[in-house]
Order: structure tokens, then C-alpha cells, then sequence
């Protein structure tokens, strides 16, 4: 292979820990990016999580900075001078976690900084001196307010996931930010997608940047079968149990709209059997990590999330992803399924539309530029969710006093997109260094764990416990459905 690490003169500081990493060869973004950061040209580039997108800026940033190596411990040597901005705590924590490893050998010093964490760490951290600060940027904002960040010897700033920024409102974050750092400077954007906003944005804050795509951007993996089923919503759930257990699947993403439609069809499933953990912006750090780690232990099946929980994942080859409800925002639905069908691998990516979804599918349509055909699955009495339960019972897990259908769109509620800032002390400070979960591709559970949907009878209401209800319980504990 051409695209050797060993084609990129790196030092050998840097060459030794890509080494330890076990990366044989550049994945298609570090193969176009790093030569062209390592000449210090701003650069917009197309590329997902998962595409070893970090590495690919990272190491070349790294690389620049060994200029700066100095094993002082005068804080006053170790001024920032790379910033990368995420837009999730997990987003990046795993960001963080990657440079941490590239810098290894080298004397430059990196540090995290997200909310939802005791300031005072952070604090002391960046106080004694960092050479590269990877924040949110709210949480980077009050660092800022509070002087203990400085950001005037930045020379590289990185602003990842741009598009999710912008979709989380971190536009005026972001331009306060970009207010503090000198104007000469190299500023490198990623981005999923490149919607107009993206595009103004690179306008604004990018000098001739140099534009790096690895797959066109809004396009949609070959690899993922994409299929749309016509589905009511009290049939969804049967839809879903049929195509897990005609297609053999273990394994699945559940995509929805709003935290309390995460919540709520995480219940129901779970009711019915189907090992099933719901991960939404409500859910404390510690508890989304145990529903992960349940996830990647093969103790938990279905994962149900909405987009935000779901963006700080690094979980790759999810065999397949479904879209209970159509996403509000198209580009929502690139993201979703490129969770599934990853690095060759062949994915299933289903979404059930129900008739008032008409118009986001086409958005779909037109984003990704593909007629897209809703089938009609038949469904039999073996899919049957619930197993006897009535119409009736599933009619009272409806909200009450209003339409289920009409509530749909108002029970997204903004906030789950939101870091937040003025939530602060809602989260339970993670432990540091604690997840190595994140830098693992998805691997199957072992082949002996049958997947809850192929076990005979389905549960009972009473004999199953919820996630959801009571979130203080052991995952493990939790996802027990009473084998
Ligand atoms: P990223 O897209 O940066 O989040 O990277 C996703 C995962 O791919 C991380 O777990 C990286 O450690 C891994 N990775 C990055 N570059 C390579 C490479 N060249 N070969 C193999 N794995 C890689």
C-alpha cells in the first residue's frame, strides 16, 4: 500500500506511537489530510466519526508542534497553541483520548475541558500549561471568562463536527471564541455535511482553505441497504421485532426524535422482552457508559438514542440501524445510518414512516439525491410485539389527554441538543482516563447470546425492570430479563 504512516516522515516520537496504535495504513482522510495540514494550509474536510478523521489532523498538528517541545515546567512555556473544539463531552473525551496517544512520546501537553465536570480540575490542569486544549465550547467560554485559559499564542484551531456545532447553537460560542485567538492562524473544519451554514461559516473564519472529501458530502455508504417501511406507529415496534428476526440480526440502533420518545419506546421494548437500553441527554455520563459498555458486552441488544446521545459514539459496524422516527432534519438521517455498513462491511439501515412522514422523506430524497420507495411489510403473527397484549394496553402508554400522532414533532424538545451549560452539576463527573470503549470498533457478542427477540415467550409488564425507570440499578442488574 502506498498510504504507509511511513510515506509521512514523521518524527519518530510520533511514528513510534502510531506504530503502538497498530494502524498498518492511512485511512483515506489522514491519506489527503495530513500532508496538507503538515504544510499549514487551512483545510475544510467531508468526513464522519469513524473515518480516523482525528488522526488525520491531529498527528499532522502534533507534528508542527514539536517546535514547541520543551520539558520546562513553567506554565509560562507551555502556552496553548492548538485548540479543538467539539461539540459533545463525549465527542470529546475521545478526541482528547486519541491525542493523548499520539503525544505520548513526545513532551507536548494536551487537556479536555467540557461541562458537566467540577471546573477545579480543569483548572489546575490548564493552569499548569498545555500545548493543545480540546473543549466544548461552552465550557471553554466560562474557562475563558474565568482567565484560565489564554488563547493568544493559538496557531492551529480545529473546529470538528462543525456542522453539529452549528445544529447545538454554538454559532455565537463559537465566533466568541474565535474573537480571542490571533488572526494568524491555521483553522481546519470538519464536518459531516456541508450545508450552507457550513459553507458561511468556512467563509468567514477559513483563508483559501483547501477542501478534502473522502465521499461526497451528504452521500449515504453503498454498503447500507436502505429500506422505508410504511409503518402506523403502533406497529413499529412489530415491524422492527420482524426484521431483526427474519434478517438474524443481534444487534441494533434504535433512532427517535425526542428524549421522551427515547425513554418511552426503550420501556416498551424492554416490556416485551427485547434487552433494551435508552440513551438520551438526560442520562448522566456514567449511566450512558454503562449502557454502552452493556451494549458492547452483548448484556444489551437494542440500543434506543436520539442524535445528540448518539453522535459522541464511536461505535462502528452496528449491524443494523433503525429509524423509528424520521429525523426533522435530513442530515440527521446521513448520520444516523452511518452508524451501519462502515469500513465494507454490509449494513441494513430501516426507517418506518408513518403517513404524516411524507415530507421529511423527501428532504431524505433530495439530500441524498436517491428516489427513495416506501414497501409495505407484511407482518405475521411471529413479529407480534407484545404477544397478547392488547390494543388497549399499548393505547395507555400513550400520552394521555392528547393525540399521540400530533404530539410527535412537540415532544422533540430543543434542549436535548443542547450542551448544557445551564445545566451544570446534572452530570456525574466521569472518572478520567476510563474509556477505552470508545476507541474500539463495535465487535459482535459472542455467538452463543441469542438475542432476546428469538427467546420464546416475551415478558410480562411486572417481570422485567426499566432502564429508564430506575437508572441508579447495576447495568447488569438492569438488563437481566429474568434468564
Ligand atoms: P475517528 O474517526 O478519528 O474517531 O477514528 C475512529 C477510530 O479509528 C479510532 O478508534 C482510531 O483509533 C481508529 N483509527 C484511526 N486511524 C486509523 C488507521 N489508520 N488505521 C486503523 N484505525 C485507525
Amino acid at each position: 500500500m502506498t498510504d504507509s504512516f511511513s510515506n509521512l516522515s514523521l518524527a519518530p516520537t510520533l511514528a513510534r506511537a502510531v506504530a503502538e496504535m497498530g494502524y498498518e495504513s492511512m485511512t483515506p482522510i489522514q491519506a489527503q489530510a495530513i500532508p496538507v495540514v503538515l504544510t499549514g494550509q487551512d483545510v475544510m474536510g467531508a468526513a464522519q466519526t469513524g473515518t480516523g478523521k482525528t488522526a488525520a489532523f491531529s498527528l499532522p498538528l502534533l507534528q508542527r508542534l514539536l517546535k514547541h517541545e520543551n520539558p520546562s515546567t513553567s506554565p509560562a512555556r507551555h502556552p496553548v497553541r492548538a485548540l479543538v473544539l467539539l461539540p459533545t463531552r463525549e465527542l470529546a473525551d475521545q478526541v482528547a483520548q486519541q491525542i493523548k496517544m499520539y503525544a505520548k512520546y513526545t513532551q507536548l501537553r494536551s487537556a479536555v475541558v467540557f461541562g458537566g465536570m467540577d471546573m477545579k480540575p480543569q483548572t489546575l490542569e490548564l493552569k499548569k500549561g498545555v500545548e493543545v486544549l480540546v473543549a466544548t465550547p461552552g465550557r471553554l467560554l466560562d474557562h475563558i471568562e474565568a482567565k484560565n485559559a489564554v488563547l493568544n499564542q493559538v496557531e492551529y484551531v480545529v473546529l470538528d463536527e462543525a456542522d453539529r456545532m452549528l445544529d447545538i447553537g454554538f454559532l455565537p460560542d463559537l465566533q466568541r471564541i474565535l474573537s480571542f485567538l490571533p488572526k494568524q492562524r491555521t483553522t481546519l473544519l470538519f464536518s459531516a455535511t456541508f450545508s450552507p451554514e457550513i459553507k458561511r461559516l468556512a467563509g468567514s473564519y477559513l483563508q483559501n482553505p483547501i477542501t478534502i472529501e473522502v465521499a461526497r458530502p451528504n452521500e449515504t455508504a453503498s454498503t447500507v441497504e436502505q429500506r422505508f417501511y410504511a409503518a402506523q406507529d403502533d406497529d413499529k415496534r412489530r415491524v422492527i421485532r420482524k426484521v431483526l428476526t427474519d434478517r438474524g440480526i443481534k444487534q441494533a440502533f434504535i433512532f427517535v426524535n425526542s428524549k421522551l420518545g427515547c425513554g418511552r419506546l426503550a420501556r416498551s421494548l424492554e416490556r416485551e422482552g427485547l434487552r433494551t437500553a435508552a440513551l438520551h441527554g438526560d442520562k448522566s455520563q456514567d449511566e450512558r457508559l454503562k449502557a454502552l459498555e452493556a451494549f458492547k458486552q452483548g448484556e444489551v441488544d437494542l440500543l434506543v438514542c436520539t442524535d445528540v446521545a448518539a453522535r459522541g459514539l464511536d461505535i462502528k459496524d452496528v449491524p443494523a440501524v433503525f429509524n423509528f422516527d424520521v429525523p426533522f432534519n435530513a442530515e440527521d438521517y446521513v448520520h444516523r445510518i452511518g452508524r451501519t455498513g462502515r469500513a465494507g462491511a454490509s449494513g441494513l439501515a430501516v426507517t418506518l414512516v408513518s403517513p404524516s412522514d411524507t415530507r421529511l422523506v423527501g428532504d431524505i430524497e433530495k439530500l441524498i439525491k436517491k428516489k427513495l420507495e416506501v414497501e409495505t411489510l407484511q407482518l405475521d403473527e411471529r413479529s407480534r410485539s407484545g404477544g397478547e397484549r392488547s390494543d388497549r394496553e399499548r393505547l395507555d402508554e400513550r400520552p394521555r389527554g392528547r393525540a399521540y400522532e400530533g404530539r410527535r414533532r412537540e415532544e422533540f424538545d430543543p434542549r436535548d441538543a443542547i450542551e448544557p451549560r445551564e445545566r451544570r452539576g446534572g452530570f456525574r463527573p466521569a472518572p478520567v482516563n476510563r474509556d477505552p470503549f470508545f476507541e474500539k470498533p463495535y465487535e459482535a457478542p459472542a455467538a452463543d447470546a441469542a438475542p432476546s427477540w428469538e427467546s420464546a415467550a416475551p415478558k410480562t409488564p411486572r417481570s422485567s425492570i426499566s432502564a429508564n425507570i430506575k437508572p441508579k440499578r447495576k447495568v447488569a442488574a438492569l438488563f437481566k430479563t429474568g434468564e
